[in-house]
């Protein structure tokens, strides 16, 4: 109808999560696009001091911080109605995501809020068929969207895919570390795609597609074309960024199945949901062929995504920093002191 997709520009925005991993790129987003953000946080005795200042450089940003939880639906309604939120997007990690039950009941309730995003942020959960643990995961997103659809809440699913970073098989936030320094581990033959997106873009284009009457009751798919890679493309565009070659190292389909079954969380979580993507395929074994499809490249067709390219760029500039501080160039032979440690987060 020629009518602008945004129905409204200013939206009260509760992001949930905004200290986690997503949850902050979103957050950035919501200010940098001028949206009023609202920042719920959990309150801790003795929080981590990273949490602290990802809540304070949000609040300097212009976020306004409210203290609580989920998981009390008296205070959850309280807070819609007070603040008059009309977008929540919640980013809790892999083991909150039931919690969202007594979300999604406050936002029932309450019934002024115009788009619900739940924590997603991967794949098409109704998709995918990964291997255990990585199904009861998916099991419990699943849950999440018929509990919303029953509920007949306005909802958009954000599959954003892989976040443009190394894709290591045992840590959840793998942009938090540097590509590998000493030796590339590469699952199977290492041909099978992936779409890997800048964290900052997963943020944007989230916030982008959340007043979108074409994303509402939608699952939105991040499918850009530039940023379809395979890990031997990956480690190829590595390898120029850091002036050097690596040794190669095949992960084989067994050895991630076994991690998988160790049933050690959150470490076989991932391992579990990298066999979906890099020996399955899962995200590119399907077409957008249904109605409740759409495509972010295909809405936005004038906002480009940031490139692999680019984001290993922020890597080297780590590295190079990092070597500054040291009073060392980064050469072949000391940059081992950088290799990440590959430390598992909670997921
Ligand atoms: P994190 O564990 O990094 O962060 C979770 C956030 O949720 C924290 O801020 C936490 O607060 C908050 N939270 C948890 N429970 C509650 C609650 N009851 N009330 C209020 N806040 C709560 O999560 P991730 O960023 O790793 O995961 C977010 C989503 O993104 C998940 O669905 C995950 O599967 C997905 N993901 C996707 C990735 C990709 O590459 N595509 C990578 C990683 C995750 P607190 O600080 O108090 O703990």
């Amino acid at each position: 109808n020629g009518s602008s997709p945004n129905e409204s520009e200013t939206g009260e925005t509760l992001v949930i999560g905004s200290s986690g991993f997503i949850g902050r790129f979103v957050t950035e987003a919501c200010l940098e696009l001028g949206r009023p953000t609202y920042v719920l946080v959990r309150s801790s005795p003795n929080p981590p001091s990273t949490k602290a200042t990802t809540i304070k450089f949000l609040q300097d940003k212009g976020a306004v911080i409210i203290y609580g939880s989920i998981t009390d639906q008296e205070f959850m309604e309280k807070i819609l109605r007070e603040y008059r939120i009309e977008v929540v997007i919640s980013a809790v990690g892999g083991e909150s995501i039931l919690d969202q039950f007594t979300l999604i009941e406050a936002i029932k309730n309450v019934d002024t809020v115009k788009r619900f995003v739940p924590s997603e942020f991967g794949h098409d959960i109704d998709r995918a068929e990964p291997v255990e643990p990585g199904l009861t995961m998916y099991d419990q997103k699943r849950k999440v969207r018929r509990e919303i659809e029953k509920c007949g809440i306005p909802y958009s699913y954000i599959c954003c895919n892989s976040i443009a970073a190394w894709p290591y098989h045992d840590n959840t936030h793998p942009a938090d570390v540097l590509p590998p320094l000493d030796r590339f581990q590469i699952y199977g033959d290492g041909t099978v795609q992936a779409y890997f997106v800048a964290g900052s873009d997963i943020g944007k284009f989230t916030v982008m597609s959340i007043d979108d009457h074409r994303t509402l009751n939608k699952t939105v798919h991040f499918q850009p074309p530039s940023n379809l890679l395979n890990m031997n493309e990956m480690a190829s565009l590595w390898e120029m960024k850091i002036g050097r070659m690596l040794p190669r190292v095949t992960i084989a389909e067994q050895d991630l199945l076994q991690r998988a079954q160790e049933m050690r969380i959150p470490q076989s979580v991932v391992a579990a949901i990298t066999h979906d993507i890099f020996i399955n395929g899962c995200q590119i074994n399907f077409s957008l062929d249904k109605p409740t499809d759409v495509e972010v490249c295909s809405l936005y067709p004038d906002t480009r995504f940031r490139t692999v390219a680019e984001c290993f760029d922020d890597f080297v500039k780590k590295i190079s920093d990092k070597a500054k501080t040291v009073s060392k160039p980064v050469t072949a032979s000391n940059s081992d002191m950088f290799v990440p440690a590959a430390k598992p987060e909670a997921l």
